[in-house]
């Protein structure tokens, strides 16, 4: 028993795996034993362990200028360039960055924005913003009022009411659809429910939908085809922002340079990064808005004196120039295009498992996937807990590969985007003998 109180762990039943070092997309434990990161930590080492470059970037600016503010205009370099950087990327007009530490408090950020935004324009009362049920959009009083997982919520005494937080349907067809409704029947109903809901609501109290493109801790949703054309179109029918929280899809990792690209989803008006912006080497992330909410934030931030938002890290020096190098190696190493090749092979390999007794449904797109563990493969029934997802996942910690069972039963992978295809394999072999396992031990439990 140590004195670490353990993030998202069951407090009474404390599990631990010490970790020393890794190299490549693998790890290793204290007794020397190897794993193959499945998860790229939790969505973020893309560049696995031990890149000599990024250890190079981190301390030769800690050597340079190991910290700087950015607050009253204080700046440097690297955070200029990233932010100039950002902006050229993203499928946004003339976007601006605001820099903060992690995927929670950029999200924060974006909220505190919102009302900024509103306020300065005239439209004090648009405040309200939709989130989706089984969204993961961080921890922090605020975020964390726009996650909707329950144990996030549950005791936590969340969602913040005053925030006025929206819940629409999920869009995850195999476990949301309605009898023997069609993928475009679903999306049809959930999106008319969308709108219901902002009709009821009054559009004038809304400020923004916010959505990561495809999900993560929530199980991996994909959203059927056509589902974000539809949200658009209804979003801007009624003056709402979109809001991509692209904290997990960011950089390379559905196959593409973000997931609004693979999704479909045409210029965001906000979009959120972090985690994969920095390969995680160091904390950073960013929230981006679109050029003219910037502006029309100048004048009321000149009336104040100041934009009184800031973290002690915002545009943290080193985390600015080691995100900037990751980008750099995104684009050197060909690692989007690489990610949409390598994420076929990842996901081919992964529907090996459609047929397998125990699973539901497997789903996934580039270098992120899915494979849920069902009750009833016919009818899809879930399991009543997450017991059967957690044996999994200890059944391939003892094979050598970390994953996470999330959104209960299904079992996630988000491997580096360095991995090789012989990686894949070992993946997929490890995986396979798992779910094998967990068959053995579901029926022994009398489960299915
Ligand atoms: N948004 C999404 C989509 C995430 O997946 C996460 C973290 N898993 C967050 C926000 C919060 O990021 P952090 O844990 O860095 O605060």
């Amino acid at each position: 028993m140590t004195n670490v109180i353990y993030p998202t762990t069951n407090l009474k039943a404390v599990e631990q795996l010490v970790l020393e070092r890794g190299e490549g997309v693998y790890v290793f434990d204290n007794q020397g034993k190897q794993y193959l990161e499945g998860l790229a930590g939790l969505w973020c080492t893309s560049l696995g362990y031990g890149n000599q470059e990024l250890i190079d970037t981190v301390s030769e600016q800690l050597g340079k200028l190991s910290y700087s503010h950015m607050f009253g205009g204080k700046s440097h370099q690297p955070g200029i360039d990233l932010a100039d950087k950002l902006a050229g990327m993203v499928p946004m007009d003339n976007a601006k960055v605001f820099f903060g530490n992690s995927g929670s408090d950029g999200n924060d950020t974006h909220i505190k924005m919102l009302r900024y935004y509103f306020n300065a324009i005239g439209k004090p009362e648009k405040r309200k913003i939709i989130t989706r049920e089984r969204a993961y959009h961080g921890v922090t009083v605020a975020a964390g009022s726009l996650t909707s997982l329950p144990a996030n919520l549950a005791h936590f005494d969340a969602p913040l009411e005053a925030l006025g937080i929206l819940r629409t349907d999920h869009p995850h067809y195999f476990s949301g659809r309605q009898g023997n409704e069609t993928e475009a029947e679903f999306v049809e109903r959930i999106t008319g429910n969308l709108e219901t809901m902002i009709v009821r609501e009054g559009p004038e109290t809304i400020a923004a939908f916010i959505a990561e493109p495809i999900t993560g801790a929530s199980g991996v949703i994909v959203p059927p085809a056509g589902y974000y054309e539809k949200v658009q179109a209804i979003l801007n029918k009624y003056d709402i922002l979109f809001w991509a929280d692209e904290v997990i899809t960011g950089f390379g990792r559905t196959g593409n340079d973000f997931g609004c690209t693979t999704m479909n989803i045409e210029k965001p008006d906000m979009m959120t990064f972090a985690k994969q912006l920095s390969s995680a080497y160091y904390p950073i992330s960013a929230s981006l808005i679109r050029g003219d909410m910037y502006e029309a934030m100048i004048e009321p931030s000149a009336q104040v004196g100041v934009f009184g938002h800031g973290y002690t890290y915002s545009g943290h020096p080193v985390a600015c120039a080691t995100a900037l190098k990751v980008l750099e190696i995104y684009e050197r190493e060909n690692l989007f295009e690489r990610s949409a090749q390598m994420g076929d092979y990842l996901q081919t390999k992964l529907k090996q498992f459609a047929d397998h007794p125990l699973v539901g449904e497997v789903r996934g797109r580039g270098m992120i996937g899915a494979v849920e563990l069902v009750a009833n493969k016919q009818t899809g029934k879930a399991f009543a807990n997450g017991s059967v997802g957690a044996y999994a996942v200890q059944r391939c910690q003892e094979h050598g590969l970390i994953i996470r069972a999330v959104a209960g039963n299904s079992l996630a992978v988000c491997p580096p985007l360095i991995i090789s295809e012989a990686q894949v394999d070992e993946l997929i072999e490890k995986l396979g003998m798992a779910i094998d396992e967990t068959l053995d031990f579901a029926k022994a439990q009398n489960m299915l």
